[in-house]
C-alpha cells in the first residue's frame, strides 16, 4: 500500500528516481538496487578523491585517490614484448609525478598523441610508488586547452569526470556498474539534490538545534562531496540520527498505542494458587526476585498489556518470577504459558511446576487439592492422542500450558489467555511471539525472558516495545564456579588430570557434563588457517566409546539434537534421577537445564563456542550445595585471541561484561539474531552496536516528542514514522 506523506519534502524524497532522471538512467540505477530520490541519496560514496582544487602535486600521498591538473613535462616511450609501456612525466610546476600506461601498440600511439609535450590535462588514479618514486598507473584523463575547456572528443563518462573531480571539495567514487561509472552516479546525485532545493526539514528545528545536527539538505551535500571530513562526520551523524529516530518514535507510539488496549485485570488475592506456592517453597526470594514481582504484578493489575523484557545473569532464578506471575493469572480466573526453547527446556519446567504446586497441579483429577488447576505440555513429540489430550485441555481452559514452537501451530486453541511468557528470548523472534499473543481474545500480558544480556542499544531497537527488567543478584549460598583453562597444546598431560577428576566428582556421588562442539566428526568445524598445528575438534558420537574407555566403569551417556525427543527426554529424565554419571553432550543443554547434583563441566575444544554461550553452559553447574569447576580446553595457539577470550571467561563471572566482548567480535546480523534480521533491513547508515549512544539519544528525543505530541499531528513526524514502517520489510514493526 503507497504510503500518503503530508509533507512536501517527503513527498520529494519517495518520488521515484524515473521522475527526476531519464529511463535509461533510472533502469541502470535500480541496478544498484536505488529506486526513489532516498535510495539515491543514501547510496554514499564508498570512499572520497581529492579534487583538483585541492591537490597539488608536492602534497599527494601513497594510497590515495587523486584528481591533478598537470602538464606533460616528457614522455618516454619503452618497448616491450606483447605489451609496450608509455611514461609520462606529470609536473604542476611545483613538483613532477609519473604516469604509467601499458598497452598494444595501437593503443600507445593514442595515448602520445594525446599527451603530447606541453599540453595540459586532468588525471585521476590512484598514487602507488615504484621504486621509490610516485606514480600514476594508467589514470583517467581529459585534456583540456588554455581557457581549461575539454579538448578534442571525450567521452560522456570523461566529461562528468572533469566536471565532478573539478569541484574544490572531496569528491564521492560510487559503488557504481559498468553502466554506470562512478561519474554518472555522481551526477545523478547532483541532479537529485537539486529537486529538494528550498525544501522544508524533516525535523523541527528545536530538536536539530540541540543536538548540533545540520539541516537535511546540506547533510546530503556533505555526504556527497564535503568540503573536508569533519563536515562528512557530521552529515553522517545527521543521516544516521534519522534513521535512529524514526525507529524510536514509531516504537514510541506503538507503546503508547499498546498502553491504550484493554488487557486483563490480574490481581493477587490471598488463598489461591499463588500463595499455596510461596508457602511451599522451598527457599527465600531473592530481594531482586521480590522487587521485579512487585513491578510485574503492579502491571498485571493494570487494564493495559504488560510488556516486559526480563533479562537475568544465568541462574538468577528467573522462573520462579514468571511461574508467580503465571499463578496470579491463573488465580484470576485465566491461563497462562510459557514457551520454552528446547524440549528438554519445556519437559523440565512443567515438572518444576507440578512438583512445587504439589496437589493443586491435578486440578481436574479426584486427587486435586481444594484450589487447583491443570499443568499441560505440549512439544512436537507427543503421541497423536498425547497431542489430542493436550489441545483439549488446552481448549477447555487449563491454567498452565507450558511447551515449544509446537504451541505456535494454528490448531492450539485458547479458552481464555491473558498471560504470555517466553523464555530464552534469543532463540525466538519477536514473530513468534507475536503468534502467540494472537491467540489470546483480548491482548495479553506478555513477559520475554533472556539470560544472554543484550546490550541497550540492541534491546531498544529489537525489543524496542518491551521495557526492561533485570535481575543482577543470584540466590544466596549459590555455589562458585570455578573455571580454569586447560590449554592441552602447552600441557598435553592436564587433560588426563582432568579425567581423574571427573572420576573424582563421580566418587563424591556428584555428576558431570562433558560438551563436545560438534555431534559427528562430519559436522562443520572452525579452520584457523593462522594455525599450522591446527586439527578438528571433538564429536559427541566419535568420542563416546574413547570417553566410556578413559572412564571406565562410570555410567556415561550421550546427548545430542540430533537424536529423537523421546530419548532425549528419557536421557535428561535418566540424568536429573541420577542414573547417569557423566553426560556426553552438545550445546542442547546450554539454554536452562537445570541439575543441582551436577558439579563439573568440561568444554572439549571450547575455542569454538562464543563466549557467552561459554557463560550460558557453565551456568549448569554448581547449582546445587557444591562448589562447581568448569574446564575450558583447547588446543589453540598459548598467545592467540581464542585464549585470550577463553581467559576472559575464566576471570570473570560477571555475563554483561562476556556479552560485550562477544559482541566486538560479532557481526552486527549475528547480534540481531536471524529472527530479527528484519530490523536490519530497515537500517541503513545506522549500526545498533558501534552507535549505541545515538540511539539512547534518538530514544530520549523520540520519548519527549510524543509526551508533546500525542496524537502525533505534526506531519514531520507522522511522515518519518510512516517512512520507518514503510521501510521495514517483513513488517515486524507492525506486530506488537
Ligand atoms: P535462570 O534465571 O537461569 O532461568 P532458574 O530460574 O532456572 O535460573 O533458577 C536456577 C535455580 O535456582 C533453580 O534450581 C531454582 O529453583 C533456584 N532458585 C531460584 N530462586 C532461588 C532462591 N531465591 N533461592 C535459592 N534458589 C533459588
Ligand atoms: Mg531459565
Amino acid at each position: 500500500m503507497a504510503v500518503e506523506y503530508r509533507s512536501d519534502t517527503y513527498r520529494a524524497l519517495t518520488r521515484p528516481l524515473s521522475d527526476v532522471l531519464d529511463g535509461a538512467t533510472t533502469k541502470a540505477l535500480l541496478g544498484l538496487g536505488l529506486v526513489n530520490v532516498d535510495d539515491l541519496l543514501h547510496h554514499l560514496p564508498r570512499r572520497y578523491l581529492l579534487g583538483t582544487d585541492t591537490t597539488d602535486l608536492a602534497s599527494v600521498e601513497v594510497g590515495s585517490s587523486v584528481a591533478v591538473v598537470a602538464r606533460v613535462r616528457q614522455v618516454r616511450r619503452r618497448e616491450g614484448g606483447r605489451l609496450s609501456r608509455l611514461e609520462v612525466q606529470l609536473t604542476d610546476g611545483l613538483a613532477d609525478l609519473q604516469a604509467i600506461f601499458f598497452g598494444q601498440e595501437r593503443m600507445i600511439e593514442w595515448w602520445q598523441r594525446q599527451l603530447s609535450l606541453g599540453v595540459k590535462g586532468i588525471f585521476v588514479g590512484k598514487v602507488s610508488e615504484f621504486n621509490g618514486a610516485l606514480q600514476l598507473t594508467h589514470p583517467d584523463f581529459v585534456m583540456l586547452d588554455e581557457q581549461g575547456q575539454i579538448v578534442g572528443f571525450a567521452s560522456q563518462e570523461r566529461q562528468a569526470m572533469a566536471r565532478q573531480v573539478r569541484r574544490g571539495s572531496l569528491v564521492g567514487i560510487y559503488g557504481a556498474t559498468a553502466k554506470l561509472p562512478t561519474w554518472r552516479v555522481a551526477e545523478c546525485v547532483d541532479n537529485v539534490l537539486e529537486t529538494l532545493q528550498g525544501l522544508p526539514d524533516t525535523l523541527p528545528a528545536e530538536v536539530l538545534a540541540a543536538q548540533g545536527l545540520p539541516d537535511l539538505i546540506s547533510a546530503f551535500q556533505a555526504a556527497h562531496h564535503p568540503l573536508d571530513w569533519a563536515e562528512r562526520d557530521r552529515a553522517l551523524l545527521r543521516l544516521k540520527f534519522d534513521e535512529a529516530l524514526a525507529l524510536q518514535l514509531t516504537m514510541a507510539y506503538r507503546r503508547q498505542a499498546a498502553a491504550a488496549n484493554l488487557a486483563p485485570v490480574i490481581q493477587r488475592h490471598g488463598g489461591g494458587l499463588l500463595a499455596g506456592f510461596d508457602a511451599r517453597l522451598p527457599f527465600q526470594l531473592t530481594a531482586g526476585q521480590r522487587e521485579v514481582s512487585e513491578v510485574l504484578f503492579t502491571e498485571l493489575a493494570l487494564p493495559r498489556p504488560m510488556q516486559r523484557l526480563l533479562q537475568g545473569e544465568v541462574g538468577s532464578g528467573k522462573t520462579v518470577v514468571a511461574l508467580r506471575t503465571m499463578l496470579a493469572a491463573v488465580d484470576a480466573g485465566y491461563q497462562a504459558v510459557l514457551l520454552a526453547p528446547t524440549e528438554v527446556l519445556a519437559t523440565q519446567h512443567a515438572a518444576t511446576m507440578r512438583t512445587l504446586l504439589g496437589d493443586a497441579a491435578n486440578g481436574g483429577t479426584l486427587q486435586a487439592a481444594d484450589v487447583a488447576t491443570e499443568v499441560v505440555l505440549l512439544t512436537g513429540s507427543l503421541s497423536a492422542v498425547a497431542r489430542r489430550n493436550a489441545l483439549n485441555a488446552i481448549a477447555n481452559g487449563a491454567g498452565l500450558v507450558v511447551g515449544t514452537h509446537a504451541l505456535l501451530q494454528s490448531r492450539v486453541e485458547f479458552a481464555n489467555l491473558a498471560l504470555v511468557v517466553i523464555d530464552e528470548q534469543h532463540r525466538f523472534g519477536v514473530e513468534q511471539r507475536s503468534t502467540l499473543s494472537a491467540k489470546a481474545k483480548t491482548h495479553p500480558h506478555v513477559l520475554v525472558m533472556t539470560a544472554t544480556p543484550i546490550p541497550r542499544s540492541v534491546a531498544m531497537t529489537v525489543f524496542g516495545d518491551l521495557e526492561t527488567l533485570t535481575l543482577t543478584e543470584l540466590p544466596a549460598g549459590r555455589q562458585v564456579i570455578q573455571t580454569t583453562v586447560v590449554n592441552t597444546r602447552v600441557h598435553p598431560t592436564w587433560l588426563n588430570r582432568a579425567w581423574e577428576r571427573v572420576r573424582e566428582e563421580v566418587d563424591k556421588g556428584r555428576q558431570v557434563f562433558v560438551v563436545c562442539p560438534r555431534i559427528s566428526a562430519k559436522d562443520d568445524d572452525v579452520f584457523d588457517e593462522a594455525d599450522p598445528g591446527w586439527r578438528a575438534s571433538a564429536a559427541v558420537e566419535p568420542f563416546t566409546a574413547e570417553l566410556a574407555l578413559t572412564l571406565k566403569g562410570l555410567r556415561i551417556a550421550a546427548l545430542h539434537g540430533r537424536m529423537s525427543a523421546d530419548v532425549k527426554a528419557q536421557i535428561m529424565s535418566d540424568f536429573t534421577a541420577g542414573c547417569i554419571d557423566v553426560l556426553l553432550s552438545t550445546t542442547v543443554i546450554e539454554v536452562g537445564v537445570d541439575q543441582p547434583n551436577a558439579t563439573m563441566m568440561i568444554v572439549l575444544d571450547a575455542d569454538r563456542f562464543g563466549v557467552s554461550q561459554l557463560h550460558q553452559l557453565r551456568g549448569r553447574i554448581g547449582r546445587g550445595t557444591h562448589a562447581g569447576v568448569c574446564l575450558l580446553t583447547t588446543n589453540t595457539l598459548p598467545d592467540s585471541i581464542a585464549m585470550s577470550r577463553l581467559e576472559a571467561v575464566a576471570n570473570t563471572d560477571n555475563g554483561f561484561e562476556l556479552a560485550e566482548i562477544d559482541l566486538q567480535q560479532r557481526q552486527e546480523g549475528d547480534v540481531l539474531g536471524n529472527a530479527q534480521s528484519g530490523s536490519r533491513s530497515t537500517l541503513r547508515l545506522l549500526r545498533v552496536i558501534a552507535d549505541a549512544n545515538l540511539i539512547g539519544c534518538a530514544r530520549l528525543v523520540a520519548t519527549q516528542l510524543v509526551a508533546s505530541d500525542p496524537e502525533c499531528s505534526d506531519p514531520r513526524l507522522a511522515d518519518l514514522v510512516s517512512f520507518a514502517e514503510s521501510r521495514s520489510a517483513d513488517e515486524w514493526l507492525e506486530r506488537t
